[in-house]
């Protein structure tokens, strides 16, 4: 399969009546803000973040309903947020949207479809598969243990464990939002 970006500023109702089906490699540095959420890739080899594919399939369905069914599978590296390395964590996902023009149009379908409102503009098919993924990829991810670089018999987070163990580890320094959601758990 070709590795090469989503169409952009497509017409969707000419792919509906087409009844088209899209299967693409898109590299991952065109996926708007996908690379954001996933751990830092190398420059030297494009798309060391990890690599998708992508199936869209345009149609009208029995209730006339003009709908875009995709999958997404493969592989994106995101940050373990408790050694902080990267972890490499499967993407196997399937939606199933409805096309409609306004919020009023959005109402009327049925609840099994999310609306995926177009208006009168123009689409890019990257911003549509970009949205699913965002919703989809798990928002903190950790090694298994048998995996993750850092000890998890303690949390080095945790002050009064850090005193104990005399040592605090150099990454987990770093300013963190999720180390914070962390605590609060564990101060719990
Ligand atoms: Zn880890």
């Amino acid at each position: 399969m070709l590795t090469a970006p989503l169409p952009s500023q497509i017409d969707i109702r000419k792919l509906v009546v087409k009844g088209a089906e899209i299967s693409a490699n898109p590299p991952i540095s065109s996926l708007p803000r996908i690379a954001d959420l996933l751990a830092e890739g190398d420059s030297d080899t494009e798309d060391k973040a990890g690599s998708l594919a992508v199936n869209l399939r345009f149609y009208i369905d029995d209730e006339r309903q003009r709908r875009v069914d995709g999958q997404i599978t493969g592989t994106v590296k995101m940050t373990c947020q408790r050694c902080l390395e990267p972890m490499p964590v499967d993407v196997d996902m399937k939606f199933e949207l409805g096309i409609v023009w306004s919020e009023e149009d959005a109402e009327r379908l049925p609840k099994s479809l999310e609306p995926l409102i177009v208006g009168d503009e123009l689409v890019d098919l990257a911003d549509i598969v970009s949205d699913e993924l965002i919703l989809s990829l798990p928002y903190v991810n950790y090694h298994s243990p048998a995996d993750c670089k850092q000890n998890i018999g303690y949390s080095s987070v945790d002050p009064e464990h850090t005193d104990a163990v005399g040592k605090v580890n150099v990454e987990q320094e770093r300013d963190n939002p999720f180390q914070v959601l962390e605590q609060l758990k564990f101060d719990k």
